[in-house]
């Protein structure tokens, strides 16, 4: 048997190779503590799981979804659209739910990038915007996103080759906790439509902020109705990973091709899981609050950390990541390697994000207080300045 080329051609999942690291040691009796993924250490709001207990207990949740999700729940992110962002949406043309946001995130190439096309990637980067577009035949095209642009692209440098079809932003940022304004999005917004680019926005972390800021949505932006769609997901608001949720909105065009191309591969999403959607977007927020003073707390801890260490690390303002650069001019991957060997910590190696992730590693905040101190603590002695 012979596998496709599309699939053997690509990298190894890089969180599927530290996940076999990690098992290796644990194997081998040593207590790993690994900062590695950006999964929520704490559970799921429990009128969240009660709504899925009473939903999956309701036989007309046993039938095939609909396509285009439960109106209800196309409603409750509109909803919370117009309360969070101030942006209005329409329910039916420019909102589709997905089974979580990669899912979108990944499908959306097949929706709008044909052999030979090119998408513009922000490098570092998620993953995901890259090998989507590999899948789909186009070129994956990086942009590099530096300290000195804010982890912003330098729109005025920024060739666009012939063949570019879309260009993906996030923010806040995975992998460097970087932030951006609705000015910058205003620009991006008009960049897109003097390039004819689909703008598509990742907006995992819109609700994981901290000291105070309030991250846009990139649909606040004048003119991004014509350019723009915007992937959201309760996975990292709602500690819903698990439960395989999230929605696309903004341009009706995009969106009706979007779902078009699903109506095809996928059959919808447990209507049980959408009720429980509806539930985390419409009922009460008060777990934020807490959620991201525990998150801001676990950022000082590391922020600290590796300044007392001799780290100049400003604390960044959203996600559930600190971007560390790598000591003494160390390849990200020889400092993720030290870090396991000698701490037995585990952290992202920053190359797996893109070429101009190199010289840095991802430290996640998704573990619980004690053993993040712990971490720490570990780490202050294995790097021993
Ligand atoms: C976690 C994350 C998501 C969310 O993915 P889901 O499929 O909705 O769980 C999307 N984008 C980025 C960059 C992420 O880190």
């Amino acid at each position: 048997m012979r596998v496709a080329r599309r699939v053997e051609s690509l990298p190894p999942y890089l969180f599927a190779e530290l996940d076999r690291r990690i098992a290796e040691r644990r194997a081998a009796g040593v207590d790993i503590i690994s900062l590695g993924v950006g999964d929520p250490d704490r559970p799921t709001p429990g009128h969240v799981v009660r709504a899925l207990q009473e939903a999956a207990a309701d036989p007309a949740t046993h039938r095939y979804p609909s396509y285009y999700g439960l109106p209800d729940l196309r409603r409750a992110i509109a909803g919370w659209y117009a309360r969070r962002f101030g942006v209005e949406l329409d329910p039916d043309t420019e909102v589709l739910p997905l089974i979580g946001s990669k899912e979108g995130i990944a499908h959306v190439a097949f929706a709008f990038l044909d052999p030979g096309d090119v998408c513009l990637v922000p490098d570092p980067g998620y993953p995901v915007y890259e090998t989507a577009a590999r899948l789909a035949g186009a070129t994956p095209e990086h942009f590099p996103l530096t300290e000195e642009t804010g982890f912003f692209p330098d729109l005025d440098r920024l060739a666009v080759p012939d063949g570019a079809r879309m260009m993906w932003l996030n923010y806040p940022t995975n992998p460097t906790a970087a932030v951006a304004d609705v000015d910058r999005f205003e620009r991006a917004v008009a960049f897109a439509a003097e390039h004819d680019l689909l703008l598509a926005h990742d907006a995992a972390y819109t609700e994981i902020t901290f000291d105070g800021y309030v991250a846009p949505s990139i649909l606040q932006a004048p003119g991004s109705r014509e350019v723009a769609l915007e992937f959201g997901s309760p996975s990292k608001t709602y500690n819903m990973t698990g439960w395989r949720l999230g929605w696309a909105v903004g341009n009706a065009g995009a969106i009706r091709a979007l779902s078009t191309l699903k109506t095809n591969l996928d059959s919808g999403i447990f209507d049980a899981v959408q009720r429980a959607g509806i539930a985390a977007l419409s009922g009460p927020q008060d777990h934020l609050d807490e959620q991201r003073a525990v998150y801001q707390k676990r950022r000082d801890v590391v922020v600290g950390t590796m300044n007392r260490l001799g780290w100049d690390l400003v604390p960044p303002l959203g996600s559930i990541y600190v971007w560390v650069p790598t000591p003494d001019g160390q390849s990200s991957a020889g400092f993720a390697d030290l870090l396991l060997d000698r701490a037995g910590v585990v952290v992202a190696p920053g190359r797996g994000y893109g070429p101009s992730g190199e010289g840095h590693v991802r430290i996640s905040l998704t573990v619980p207080d004690d053993r993040l101190e712990e971490a720490m603590g570990r780490i202050a002695e294995a790097v021993g300045r």
